[in-house]
This record gives structure tokens, C-alpha cells and sequence, in this order.
């Protein structure tokens, strides 16, 4: 079976039921398949062949969704471009991928108009709104192509999407998801997380980022429907929530954040919504505690990276129901492994960690990408053994669950003592005065490593670094504890998630020198 089945499934199953919402459209399932097989065939004519890419500059539409059910069905390559990145950055990843399409939306014309002068001559350039600047209009195409079942066909084991990674900790990286292998994603996703076909699922995940692309399969798998959101406005989506009696969103903690700020002085309907997921960064219990306590019991935690497909494990909001000390403790996993996923913690010499031993992630599971596009040695580095070998470092308590503790690269190790920053992170968000932490390795010419704490703080407290040293005493060993406290206004990000740049952190302290990382 093939991604695309479920377009036509959903086509001939529920052909007036709406599959996307957005901005005031409605697009049901049986248009959305039409406009996806003209679309194949509209690229077929301009001479397109299958596992061509085709690059998307476009924030979150109907019409960047066709492109990607395109792909789905015709056995084409999505790859969304992330346009958050600098024009240097985007043509850097235009020029690995070596797209055959290049499609934009008119807001980024002029971004378009650079870029495709450095793409070879023959990439075909369309622009979503119409004909622009030499570029062919999206809507003429598809008017003009057949709206007849098209000679080209995905198969299994077609690349799907080229996703880059975030870039959190290098540049980012070209990863090869499979055809079946996200349909298999999609499957698992939809049993665990319960979707059906009545759901209202919000998406503003950007479609470049894995979010956004396997919460809308897992719906689509059940036949759902899609609201869609352009770019993210905490005030919005709660508006959005109220007026679409929207039943499940996936967002990033950061949202999470904003959006609990608004509703606990402005509160919304929000009693249509029974799950709320989130990945891609840890979020602090501290957060959880507060969310929960605004939101209901409605949170799924998910664990998971491009590389995975995304999901890997799930933290479902009835692991921690009762409060109870198990229930605390857990609020801080990652969850367990979906089915069909096996993990593994591995330690330095490939041997399996006991439950509570820290170790690296490592997993298998179907979903796992066919390898980084064209990188054959960071391939082969991060799978190996029959594992995917994920740079995270966890463990696994003694009922399977995961915790996540640090990226391998952000690990501190201070006198040989590995330090993981996110328990130090977790001691100082329990602080009253403390919004915001990233706990990073200066270097020490004694230890080697040693501990700095940047916060932010919340508007108008005001607390002292030795203050705050004295509070992480109480909760964790003196060894762990910051060495140094740095007041910032606000944390560096990486552009595409809004996650804390660690490395922009540690440059000031490093420079000039080199961190040995394990
Ligand atoms: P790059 O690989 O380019 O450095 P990245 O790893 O941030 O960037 P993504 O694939 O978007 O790129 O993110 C996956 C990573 O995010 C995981 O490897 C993990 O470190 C982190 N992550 C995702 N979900 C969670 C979670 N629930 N809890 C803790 N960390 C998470
Ligand atoms: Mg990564």
C-alpha cells in the first residue's frame, strides 16, 4: 500500500466530508484528490518523472498540501523549503536537492526571483497565485492537465519527502522518507493516538518541518478533517479552536507556552478539545503542571526526530492521571514506544543500558528514514547494527518508559562526570523568578567542563545568581549545580523550530577554543 491509496480512499469514502478548512475555504476529499491528480498530471506534461523533487517555498495552504499529495500518489519527492532560513541558506539546500519544480507563493516573489537564478536552467518555476515574472501560474497548469487517474503511480518504496533537520546542532541535514514507511508512520500514529474520522485536526506545524506532514497523514489516515493555519498567533488558534470545534492540534512547547498565557486571561471554549500533542523539544514539568492545570488532561507527549519519521515513543495524558509520585515522575518521559517501534539505550560500547542507566537512543521501527540524501557517511554513522542511532541520551524505567536527559553534543562532562543540562534545567525552572533556562559546558581548566546556567527572567522578578545556586543545591548534587549564571533578556532560537540555540550560547565562552564532545 502506498500513501496515495488513502487520497483515494478518502475520495471515494467520504467525498463530501471536508478534509481541509482554511482561511474560510472548504476543500472536501473528493476535490482534494481531483486537484491532486491533475496536479501529477500537470507535472507529467512539463516533463517531470518520478522521484523528481519538487521544492516548495510557501507558508501552511491547501495548495502546498496537493503538491506533497502529489507526491503521495504520482511517486514525486516533496521537499518543503524552510523560509524562515536566510536566502544563502535556502539556495544551499536548493542546490544539494537539485529540484525539478520549484513552486513559491507571492509573498516570497522576490526571495523566488534570487533563488531561481541560481537554479539550473529547465527547473520549472510556478507560482501558487499565477503566472508571475516568468514563473507559470499554479491554477492554469492544473486547469489545463487531465483530470483522468495519470500514468504515473507511487510505489512502496519511493522517497516520499526530503525533510532537513532543524539544524539544532550542525547544518541541517537532507533526510530520505520512504512512501510506505510514512504510511506505516501515519497507521500507527492514527490507532495510538485514537483518531477517527469525526476529528477536527489542528495543523500549523510549518509543512518543512516533520510536525506537520505525519499529524496531517495520522488524519487523514482516519479520514479526518483538517484545519489548517497559515503561521502560528497564540490568540488566533484558540480562536480558531473555539469557532471550529477543533478536537486535536499538534503544536511545539513553545506554543504551548504562548497560548496558556492568553487563555488564562482571556479564556476560550475550548471543551471540544480532547488532545493536544507535542514534540519536538522537552517541555519543563513545571510548564506541564501549569498547562494541565489550564488545558485539561489532553496532552500527548511525543518523542521523535526526522530521521524516526517523527513518533517514536508517546506520552499519553492517562499515564499521569492520579497525581501520585509515579505519575510526577513520569510527567517528565517522553512516553513509550509505539508499536512497531523497538528501542534500545545503548552505552559507548554498544551494550544495553539496564533500566535507569543512561545511555544513546537507538531504535528500528519501518518509519525510520531511508538514509540523509546524499550523505553516504553520516548514513552509515547514524545506522548502523540494524539501529537508528538518534544522538539522544535517555534510559528506560523498569515499565519501558523513556526519558530523555540530552542531546550527546550538549552533554556536559565536568571531572568525568557526565552532566545532563536537563536535569539542572528542570531544578532551576522550579525557581518562581525563573521563565526561561538553557544549561550549557564552559570550559574549566580544572574540570574540563563546568556548568553555566543563561536564564531569562519573568517580567519584573529579580533574583540573584547565588540565590539561585542555593535553590539547585536543595534539589540536586553539589557537582551539578551552575558554576555560572548568566541574565539574558531572551534566549537565542534556531530559525526553523523556535528551539534554544545551544551552540550560539556556548560560542562566546568557546571561543577561539575547541569542545571535545563525546
Ligand atoms: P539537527 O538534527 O539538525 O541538529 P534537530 O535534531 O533539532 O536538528 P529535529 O529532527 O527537528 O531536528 O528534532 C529532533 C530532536 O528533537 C530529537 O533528536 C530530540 O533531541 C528533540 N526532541 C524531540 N522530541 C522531544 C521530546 N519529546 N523530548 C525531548 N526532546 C525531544
Ligand atoms: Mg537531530
Amino acid at each position: 500500500m502506498i500513501l496515495g491509496d488513502v487520497i483515494e480512499r478518502n475520495a471515494r469514502c467520504f467525498g463530501h466530508h471536508p478534509a481541509l478548512l482554511f482561511e474560510g475555504r472548504r476543500i472536501d476529499h473528493r476535490t482534494f484528490h481531483e486537484r491532486v491528480v491533475r496536479l501529477i498530471n500537470a507535472l507529467a506534461d512539463l516533463g517531470c518523472v518520478k522521484q523528481d523533487r519538487i521544492a516548495v517555498l510557501s507558508r501552511n495552504c491547501p495548495e502546498y498540501l496537493e503538491a506533497y499529495g502529489a507526491a503521495a500518489l504520482g511517486g514525486f519527492v516533496g521537499l518543503g523549503l524552510n523560509y524562515r532560513l536566510s536566502e544563502t541558506e535556502q539556495a544551499a539546500v536548493l542546490a544539494d536537492a537539485q529540484p525539478a519544480v520549484f513552486i513559491f507563493e507571492a509573498e516570497y516573489a522576490g526571495r523566488a526571483r534570487a533563488l531561481r537564478d541560481r537554479l539550473p536552467p529547465g527547473t520549472h518555476c510556478i507560482c501558487f497565485e499565477g503566472p508571475m515574472d516568468g514563473a507559470l501560474g499554479y491554477e492554469t497548469l492544473l486547469a489545463a492537465a487531465s483530470p483522468v487517474q495519470p500514468a504515473l503511480r507511487a510505489v512502496e518504496d519511493d522517497t516520499f519527502l526530503l525533510i532537513y533537520t532543524s539544524g539544532t546542532t550542525g547544518v541541517p541535514k537532507g533526510v530520505m522518507l520512504g512512501n510506505e514507511g510514512q504510511l506505516e508512520q501515519a497507521r500507527t500514529q492514527a490507532q495510538s493516538h485514537a483518531a477517527v474520522q469525526t476529528d477536527r485536526m489542528l495543523v500549523v506545524m510549518p509543512f518543512y518541518h516533520i510536525g506537520g506532514p505525519t499529524e496531517l497523514l495520522t488524519y487523514l489516515v482516519a479520514g479526518a478533517t483538517i484545519v489548517l493555519h497559515r503561521t502560528f498567533d497564540a490568540q488566533e488558534i484558540l480562536h480558531s479552536i473555539q469557532a471550529q470545534r477543533v478536537t486535536a492540534a499538534h503544536l511545539a512547547p513553545t506554543m504551548i507556552s504562548m497560548m496558556l498565557e492568553v487563555q488564562e486571561k482571556t479564556p476560550f471554549d475550548l471543551s471540544s478539545l480532547h488532545t493536544v500533542c507535542y514534540a519536538s523539544a522537552p517541555m519543563s514539568v513545571a510548564l506541564s503542571l501549569r498547562a494541565r492545570a489550564v488545558f485539561g488532561p489532553v496532552f500527548m507527549q511525543i518523542y521523535g526526530m526526522t530521521e524516526a519519521g517523527l513518533g517514536t515513543t508517546l506520552l499519553k495524558h492517562q499515564h499521569v492521571l492520579d497525581g501520585s509520585e509515579t505519575d510526577r515522575k513520569r510527567l517528565a518521559s517522553a512516553g513509550q514506544a509505539y508499536l512497531g517501534t523497538a528501542l534500545r539505550i545503548l552505552d559507548d560500547a554498544g551494550r544495553e543500558c539496564a533500566p535507569g542507566e543512561v545511555g544513546e537512543v537507538c531504535l528500528r521501527s519501518k518509519s525510520v528514514m531511508q538514509g540523509y540524501w546524499q550523505k553516504p557517511e553520516a548514513t552509515a554513522a547514524a545506522m548502523h547494527s540494524g539501529y537508528l542511532h538518534t544522538g539522544d541520551m535517555g534510559y528506560l524505567d523498569e515499565d519501558a518508559f523513556l526519558f530523555i536527559v540530552d542531546r550527546k553534543k550538549d552533554m556536559i562532562i565536568s571531572g568525568g562526570e557526565n552532566i545532563y543540562s536537563r536535569e539542572v534545567e528542570e531544578a532551576l525552572l522550579m525557581h518562581a523568578a525563573v521563565a526561561e533556562v538553557a544549561v550549557i559546558g564552559a570550559p574549566d581548566a580544572q574540570w574540563g567542563e563546568s556548568v553555566a546556567a543563561i536564564v531569562v527572567l519573568k517580567p519584573g522578578a529579580a533574583v540573584t545568581a547565588e540565590a539561585l545556586v542555593t535553590h539547585c543545591r536543595s534539589l540536586i548534587a553539589g557537582y551539578k549545580k551552575p558554576k555560572i549564571v548568566k541574565f539574558v533578556d531572551a534566549m537565542p532560537r534556531v530559525p526553523s523550530t523556535n528551539k534554544i540555540d545551544k551552540r550560539a550560547l556556548r560560542a562566546p565562552f568557546w571561543a577561539g577554543r575547541e569542545r571535545q564532545v563525546s
